[in-house]
């Protein structure tokens, strides 16, 4: 007989010093039932649990690992900057170097800030666009995910949509007041809340492809006109790009459909899985950043040493080219994965963008967050567990995307898709 899983003790005696067991909601698997995975280990395209257990993983620590985890030369360029100590406080040469390396792959970030994390990344954007335009009010999509400063707590994605609690208690309702949702993909909605409020609009910010209600492209145009939109009535365009970022193509959304945004938020994949992230943009409206201008924004650990190494690291392997073959690989995937929707008649809808695929348990075409939302969740937690019992790991929530790496073979892919097969046959008997 099997030895008996340690993970739900686990999870008992974590739920005794850590709220809900985890630091971070999505990771509870209240979106799909059960006991969560506690993860040892991870190299390459897999992760083992505290059974020891492998899993083929497409979460990727929610984006950050595009190389693979643990990667041989990031492991060594680590060891290599921790003997000169692990935080400073100071400024450093790499960060200049970090800096300048974001604008050759981002033009649009013409000065950049570091941070640690894709919120503070935001929060400190949506701030900045605040102080340099003079105004209040934030547009931002339904659905979209923007960590969790306060003003981005409306109407979220991601762990938000999971537990049906887009408004958090604790926001002010004074301050939530001045955050706007409305519909992706819906210009004409774009359209009327600049029309009625557009003078106190600071910004629109949206993730250019949303990936936190599930993987959701760009109607054609759409970006287009939300440039064109913001630019007319004074407002930022504030691209959320912590997942897209480095993942689409080295360029990012922003490369990829040619719409420059005032700002940028990356985070994630920047620092190959150490908390790193960073926003910028153009000079004028960096530059009111304290000391030199009046928008205040700091941090203890901002550029720290290890984690600018890893982005430098990160930086150098994706100049060398890897997203063509990903996205070719990811792209045969995505076809076989149709092919078995179509053969037999499935009633799901596959989205994708570059390397990044939800699949969506609803036969309604995902173009936003209300169609997003007609997905059956039954169906998805059952899908989740067929394919984690057969070691294959997915995004622990239906709105959230799923990631191919360059550590994923094609091998690995053939067999997800046979677990994806034997998983559907079990939801669809
Ligand atoms: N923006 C986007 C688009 C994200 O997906 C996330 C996290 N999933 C964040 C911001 C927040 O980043 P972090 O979790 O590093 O604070």
């Amino acid at each position: 007989m099997a030895k008996p899983s340690a993970m739900p003790a686990l999870f008992r005696e974590a739920e005794k010093v850590i709220p809900s067991g985890v630091n971070s909601p999505v990771r509870a698997f209240r979106g799909v039932g059960g006991t969560p995975v506690f993860v040892r280990r991870a190299k390459g395209a897999f992760l083992w649990d505290e059974d020891g257990k492998r899993y083929l993983d497409f979460c990727a620590s929610w984006g950050p690992m595009i190389l693979g985890h643990a990667p041989a030369g990031l492991l060594t360029r680590l060891r290599r900057e921790i003997k000169n100590g692990t935080s400073f406080g100071a400024a450093t040469v790499k960060e200049v170097h970090l800096a300048k390396a974001i604008r050759a792959f981002v033009p649009s970030m013409e000065k950049t800030r570091l941070v640690s994390s894709g919120t503070e990344a935001v929060m400190s954007a949506v701030r900045l666009a605040r102080g340099f335009t003079g105004r209040k009010k934030i547009v931002k999509l339904d659905g979209g995910y923007h960590g969790h400063a306060d003003s981005m707590l409306v109407q979220a994605g991601s762990g938000g949509a999971t537990f049906g609690i887009p408004d958090s208690a604790g926001v002010p309702e004074e301050l939530a007041r001045l955050t706007i949702s409305i519909p992706f993909n819906d210009v004409e909605a774009l359209e009327k809340v600049f029309r009625e409020q557009g003078k106190e609009i600071a910004a629109f910010i949206l993730e250019p492809v949303p990936a936190n209600m599930g993987v959701v492209p760009p109607a054609a145009g759409y970006l287009e006109e939300a440039r064109e939109i913001t630019a007319r009535h004074g407002a930022l365009l504030i691209f959320d790009e912590v997942i897209t970022g480095f993942r689409l193509n080295a360029g990012g959304a922003q490369k990829v459909y040619g719409v420059k945004p005032d700002l940028t938020c990356l985070g994630k994949i920047l620092g190959g899985g150490l908390p790193l992230a960073a926003f910028g943009g153009r000079e004028e409206i960096m530059d009111k950043l304290a000391p030199q201008g009046p928008v205040y924004q700091a941090g203890t650990l901002s550029g720290n040493p290890l984690a600018v190494g890893a982005a430098l690291w990160m930086l150098e392997r994706l100049s060398t080219g890897p997203h063509k073959k990903l996205n070719r690989m990811a792209t045969t995937f995505f076809k076989d994965i149709r092919a078995v929707i179509e053969n037999r008649n499935l009633p799901l809808t596959l989205n994708t963008s570059g390397s990044m695929f939800t699949l969506f348990f609803t036969k309604e075409s995902v173009t936003d967050y209300r169609s997003a939302k007609t997905s059956n969740a039954k169906h998805y937690a059952r899908f989740f567990h067929e394919c984690l019992s057969r070691g294959v790991y997915l995004a622990p929530s239906q709105f959230e995307a799923n990631f191919i790496s360059t550590a994923h073979s094609y091998t690995h892919l053939e067999n997800a898709l046979e677990v994806f097969e034997e998983a559907l046959s079990q939801v669809f008997p």
